[in-house]
């Protein structure tokens, strides 16, 4: 069976899903591993290296399309990639298949078997191939280096000849992965650090990392299925609206998380609670992509507005691409491996990792909730 990694084409995605460790161990396990060449240029992994964990590299991508058994990937194909597959092949990719349900239906329409990183279940037993909290935890450390970088004071309290400097405020919004992450970086520096979440079940979290859970009585349920968050009523936003004001008035850095899957982002930040921060102060949406948690937002610029930085960055994983990848390619042979049996692919529809992620298989898609959002 021929596993081929293939380079990256979309712009400003440095990542690739397999590192050099990661394919000599497969290799180990007696799988062919073909490498496209410069797979991992922009993540600073070289051919040679490759080569030397035991891949065969190939210089036409066509060929690598066209003859594999099982593609690995980062971002969604383009239709052109698509178009060269051939039917009964296997992609494992991120392929946002809510976001981008018209991909799953050309992915089945060229019968190939599709799994979808996003949709790997949140449970222990998957929990080493959770790209979504890899990749999540990425975002959240870079998240306070971009606001510490932008910020025109420093994180930390010092003590110095030339006085005493009070440490920065930094309130997080959402603490799910990123924002844990999040917190614990902007701990690490120094800073003040709240967090406020309508999960009341991640207080306890965001204590243990030397931070202030600032609490909400929201007066009804905010857990979903799985753990996620349930978008709230209109009156528990309003709740929620009132403190989180204070807090960004308060705040020299607010770094915003907040998500509800398959929804737009919740708005949390308003224009006039952007106006009430101090000039200088900084804001980074890491929800841009998804609509943003700030309404001054723009996903993919840094907006100046009434003082305020407001930054929506975009992939952010891939802007630390090393990293990022040997947690991706860590996720990606985690799950290979789980469905290798024997030198093939086995896929038990039976079971709830292979069951959730797979999308499309013999020329249909597979979730309910793909489907649904093709409707
Ligand atoms: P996410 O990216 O979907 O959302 C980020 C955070 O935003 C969440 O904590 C959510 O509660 C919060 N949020 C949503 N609406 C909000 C609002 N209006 N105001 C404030 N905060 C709001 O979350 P995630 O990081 O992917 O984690 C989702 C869930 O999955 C969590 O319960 C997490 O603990 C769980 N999880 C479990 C595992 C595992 O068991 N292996 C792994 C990863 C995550």
């Amino acid at each position: 069976m021929k596993i081929a990694l293939v380079k990256e084409i979309e712009v400003g995605e440095n990542r690739v899903a397999l590192i050099p460790d990661t394919v000599a161990r497969l290799v180990k396990q007696g799988l062919e591993i073909w490498v496209e060449n410069g797979a991992g240029e922009a993540s600073f992994f070289s051919d040679r290296a490759y080569e030397e964990a035991g891949a065969t590299l190939v210089s036409d991508p066509g060929k690598l399309w066209a003859e594999a058994d099982v593609l690995v990937k980062v971002g969604i194909p383009k239709d052109d990639e698509i178009n060269q597959m051939r039917e009964g092949s296997t992609l494992i990719s991120f392929l946002s298949p809510l976001g981008k349900p018209e991909v799953a239906q050309k992915l089945a329409n060229r019968k190939v078997t599709a799994f979808s990183m996003e949709l790997i279940p949140r449970t222990s037993r998957a929990q080493s191939m959770d790209a979504l909290s890899s990749q999540a935890g990425v975002a959240g450390y870079k998240a306070v280096l971009i606001a510490a970088a932008a910020l025109p004071k420093f994180f930390p309290m010092l003590t110095t000849a030339a006085g005493t400097i009070k440490p920065s405020k930094v309130f997080i919004l959402g603490a799910g992965v990123a924002g844990l992450q999040a917190i614990a970086t902007a701990r690490r520096l120094g800073a003040m650090v709240e967090a406020f979440d309508i999960r009341p079940a991640v207080k306890e979290e965001v204590e243990s990392l030397g931070a202030k859970f600032v609490e909400v009585d929201l007066q009804e349920d905010t857990v979903a299925e799985g753990g996620y968050a349930k978008e709230i009523s209109e009156a528990a936003k309003q709740r929620t609206q009132e403190v989180i004001a204070e807090r960004v008035k308060q705040a020299d850095v607010v770094i915003t998380t907040a998500q509800v899957p398959g929804k737009t982002a919740p708005l949390l930040v308003t224009e006039e609670m952007v106006e009430q921060m101090s000039p200088g102060s900084v804001i980074v949406d890491l929800a841009a992509e998804q609509g943003g948690n700030c309404a001054v937002t723009e996903a993919g610029k840094d907006i100046v507005r009434h003082g305020v930085t407001v930054i929506g960055p975009i992939n952010v994983p891939a802007s630390m691409p090393t990293h990022a990848s040997q947690m991706y390619a860590k996720n990606i042979s985690t799950l290979l491996q789980y469905l290798v049996k024997e030198g093939q692919l086995h896929l038990d529809f039976e079971d709830d990792i292979v069951d959730n992620t797979c999308i499309t298989h013999a020329g249909e898609i597979r979730n309910q909730r793909v489907k649904d959002a093709l409707s």
